[in-house]
């Protein structure tokens, strides 16, 4: 167990407020980082206010975090000592499905486990976020990060960015266009 400092909302709508709390010792297939940035998402004020249905409280918000590798689970191999280290908004899966074995773990057919508001993969253990000092996280979960870009600024690509950057990729800017032109055509007919 790691002794860690964050902020977190002790109750639905409150303040965030300094937070002590230990995170779990790393397991053989773990990396450990300390904490540099973290983005604030609209959705961490969201699930803070309880906003999308019942929260889990104390919670520790943050799920665009940038970091710097500091341990390594006895199996760990894709990261060093050093390295930098992101991770978005889930931190698990069930590894087995159709979609998790074909990399597309955040449409898990068990569900993603989220960064927070949630439960670590098979466990009671409540998963607490990037607003705080240190983290733990199954290797093949985070991102290695590029080492001449600048760590404040890739952390809103974790979720702000990637979300939009993800459909640009996947679609044409044409089928976008496209889109946008039947939401406004059938938003004048509804008007
Ligand atoms: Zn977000
Ligand atoms: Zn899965």
């Amino acid at each position: 167990m790691t002794s860690t400092k964050g902020y977190a909302a002790l109750s639905a709508r409150a303040a965030l407020t300094p937070y002590a709390f230990e995170r779990r010792a790393l397991r053989s297939d773990d990396v450990g980082f300390r904490i540099d940035f973290a983005g604030i998402c609209h959705s961490d004020i969201h699930q803070v206010r309880e906003e999308w249905g019942k929260a889990i409280f104390p919670m520790v918000p943050g799920h665009e975090i940038v970091g710097t590798v500091t341990s390594l689970g006895s199996a760990a191999t894709r990261f060093r000592i050093g390295d930098r280290i992101g991770v978005g908004v889930f931190i698990d899966s069930c590894r087995e499905c159709r979609n998790c074995l074909n990399g597309l773990q955040q449409y898990c057919w068990e569900g993603m486990t989220g960064t927070y508001n949630g439960y670590e993969r098979n466990s009671k253990d409540v998963a607490l976020g990037g607003y705080s000092n240190y983290f733990v996280i199954p290797e093949s979960y985070a991102y290695k990060l590029p080492e001449n870009l600048d760590m404040a600024a890739m952390a809103p690509l974790l979720c702000a960015g990637i979300t939009l950057y993800s459909p640009i990729k996947k679609w044409t800017l044409v089928q976008i266009a496209e889109l946008l032109l039947l939401v406004l055509a059938v938003w004048g007919i509804w008007e």
